[in-house]
């Protein structure tokens, strides 16, 4: 990624475009161009050598105009607030895309937890957590897993806050292990989702699952179970890549198996996996994987994945973005001239926060639905905002991109507009 990349000017162009669009009322934009609350919190750990080692977070809320906030908290060596504060505008977007009585946020710390043993990763997620109590809350800002965290992550957090306010608080956050107040169907959620909306994508510009190839970047949460689903409909899954290599195979990757070797493998990589060609090392396995001959390309890890300089070489008909902001603005412009459909992150990801909701609402009420409710009702929410953002597309002739984003950025104004500026 390019030292100069500003992922928070990237938010702020892409609204500003949308803005200039639709027309938006100027003070209802410059709220918008604005985070409403950002804490910078300082982490101090016990390491298991005796030292003590302090870790800077961060906890960013961008609007709470539709409801309380809410967004992933990532561990990553990469975080920055510029990449907080534009991961919770994003998920403002987002919530907004899928009609969710939610705002966005988002929350990160920086160090590198494949360094980490659990129990400094636990201190560390303890004192963080206790370190942004003072504005998180279930209705208030409600944190989930990103990149490197997971249930076990959240239930570390939930028992921290609940020890803090002396009762226990499952709605606090979500993404949670069922055990303490976690919903059916949260882990496969996000993954479930792009793969929803690529099989209906697909289907627009006539491509049949069963000879259709998929290129996936990132064999994580999102990644993984994106390509789980796809090759349970029937799609050839012929490339993936993660922080150590990629895996190719045009005849297509045994997916259920390269998902085992994953589970076994001590830092949950793809390497070692017989059934593919293995290429050493991130940036050479992701040039390979973007230049691809597949018809769709899903970036499933992080953020200015697809920029100026390779998009040239995409040969894929679609992108699903998994991941947030994959794309550069001049990796779209570049794209759309090449005529690829690009299904955006806010719309193609949302399948995680949508379930996230689901699982609120659970906590609440302390009423929990089984799988099958779930995933009912997150492919029935998924196929809405597909079709409202195809609509919107039509109606303004523009982009999915712009779409989703006029159709969430119209939501949080009208939002903005009813409630006015307070005092
Ligand atoms: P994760 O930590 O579970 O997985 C990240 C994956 O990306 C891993 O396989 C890692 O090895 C790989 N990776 C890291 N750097 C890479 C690189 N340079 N090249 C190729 N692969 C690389 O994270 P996740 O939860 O799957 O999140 C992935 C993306 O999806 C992020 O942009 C995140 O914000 C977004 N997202 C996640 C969720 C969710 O529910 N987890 C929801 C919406 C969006």
């Amino acid at each position: 990624m390019s030292a100069n990349f500003s992922f928070w000017n990237m938010a702020c162009q892409q609204l500003d475009r949308v803005a200039q669009r639709m027309n938006l009322d100027p003070s209802v934009h410059a709220k918008m161009r604005h985070c409403e609350r950002a804490l910078i919190v300082s982490v101090p750990i016990r390491m298991d050598d005796g030292k003590v080692k302090v870790f800077e977070g961060y906890r960013v809320q961008h609007n709470s105009e539709r409801g309380p906030t809410k967004g992933g908290i990532r561990f990553h060596p990469g975080v920055t607030l510029d990449e907080v504060k534009a991961l919770a505008m994003l998920m403002t977007w987002k919530c907004a895309v899928i009609g969710l009585p939610y705002g966005g946020a988002k929350g990160g710390v920086i160090c590198d937890p494949a360094a980490m043993s659990l129990g400094e990763i636990e201190r560390m997620t303890r004192r963080f957590t206790s370190e942004i109590a003072i504005i998180i809350g279930p209705a208030k800002d409600i944190p989930a897993p990103d990149v490197n965290t997971n249930p076990q992550t959240m239930a570390w957090m939930m028992d921290t806050y609940s020890m803090t306010v002396g009762y226990s608080v499952p709605g606090v956050v979500t993404g949670k292990p069922i055990e303490i107040g976690g919903s059916q169907g949260r882990g496969e959620a996000t993954g479930r989702g792009v793969a929803t909306v690529m099989i209906a994508a697909a289907e627009r510009l006539g491509l049949l699952p069963a000879q259709s190839t998929v290129a996936i970047q990132g064999f994580g949460n999102v990644g993984s179970s994106a390509a789980k689903f796809l090759y349970g409909k029937g799609f050839k899954v012929v490339g993936v890549t993660d922080v150590g290599g990629g895996l190719f195979n045009p005849r297509g990757l045994d997916v259920p198996a390269l998902l085992a070797h994953v589970q076994k493998s001590p830092h949950k990589q793809i390497k070692g996996f017989g059934g593919g060609e293995y290429v050493e090392g991130h940036d050479v396995a992701n040039a390979r994987l973007l230049a691809l001959p597949v018809d769709i390309l899903a970036p499933c890890a992080l953020e200015n994945q697809i920029t100026a300089e390779n998009a040239g070489a995409v040969q894929a008909k679609i992108i699903v973005e998994g991941a947030n902001g994959p794309t550069s603005p001049e990796a779209d412009e570049i794209l759309a001239k090449a005529g690829t459909t690009i299904v955006p992150d806010i719309l193609a990801n949302a399948g995680g926060v949508t379930v996230s909701y689901f699982e609120w609402v659970q906590d609440l009420q302390a009423n929990f639905w089984d799988e099958e409710d779930v995933n009912r009702s997150l492919d029935r929410l998924m196929m809405r905002s597909f079709h409202d953002v195809y609509d919107v597309a039509a109606r303004e002739k523009c982009d999915l991109r712009m779409a989703a984003q006029i159709l969430a950025i119209s939501r949080v104004a009208k939002a903005a507009t009813l409630r006015g500026i307070y005092p």
